[in-house]
């Protein structure tokens, strides 16, 4: 019997893993919160949406008898890391989690802890990167923002802003002309690691960058 693995994805390295896993011979299932409408599935077996808090996804762990769990998830996702801690010890199953080493610190970048702090930095036009979630916190800014997320933001949003639905990867190019095309002044953006080319193309740029950093 092959090994039966839950990936908690939801990110490309999560993809990347569950190809991996699969091309191996190993029975895995890749679980996705249900966030996009069309999300990119992964090859082998998916599942899609929450499990019901910790007792649900130990009480998925049991049923479907896993044999290990891997916690693939984006590192601003907290809530389902801590879960499957709390669950993995209830149902007695190995866990492992696969996170992307952050961005390097830059002397020029200004980080912080949140996005209010974040958004308390916005000056004249904003390319704002830092997901569909949270966007509450810029809705007092006087700032224009570009607002650049793959599903459009639930809740208020800020008075001067446009909406770019879109979902990388972006190339440098890409990138470069986005900021010349919208006279982009600033970035801010999160730790979320892995390839960023928008820093590059703003660095060349010599725009302030404002990074939100990691939870713990
Ligand atoms: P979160 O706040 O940590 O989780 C909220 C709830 O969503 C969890 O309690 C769980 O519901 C459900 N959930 C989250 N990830 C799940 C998964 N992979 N499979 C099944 N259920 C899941 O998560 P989030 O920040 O909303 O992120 C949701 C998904 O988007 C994650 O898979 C993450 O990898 C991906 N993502 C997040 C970000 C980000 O910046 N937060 C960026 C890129 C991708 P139940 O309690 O009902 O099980």
């Amino acid at each position: 019997m092959p090994e039966k693995v839950l990936i908690l994805g939801g990110t490309g390295d999560a993809r990347a893993l569950a190809a991996e896993l699969h091309d191996a011979g190993t029975d895995v299932t890749s679980s996705l919160a249900g966030r996009v409408a069309d999300p990119n599935l992964p090859p082998g077996r998916t599942r899609i949406g929450g499990f019901g808090g910790p007792d649900g996804l130990a009480r998925y762990l049991t049923e479907h008898r896993i044999d290990r769990v891997i916690d693939a998830t984006h590192p601003f996702a907290t809530r389902i890391s801590e879960n499957a801690i709390s669950a993995c010890a209830a149902a007695r199953v190995p866990l492992q989690r696969l996170e992307r080493p952050g961005f390097d610190a830059h002397p020029d970048d200004t980080w912080v802890d949140t996005l209010a702090e974040a958004a308390a930095h916005c000056r004249g036009r904003v390319l704002l990167t830092t997901g569909r979630q949270g966007i509450a916190a810029f809705r007092d800014t006087d700032a224009w923002l570009l607002i650049r997320c793959i599903t459009a933001p639930d809740g208020p949003l800020p008075r001067h802003r446009a909406l770019l639905l879109q979902r990388g990867p972006f190339t440098l190019e890409h990138e470069r002309a986005l900021l010349r095309h919208h006279r982009i002044d600033m970035l801010i953006t999160k730790d979320s690691g892995g390839p960023a080319p928008k820093l590059d193309a703003a660095r060349e740029r010599g725009l302030p960058i404002v990074m939100v950093r990691r939870p713990a």
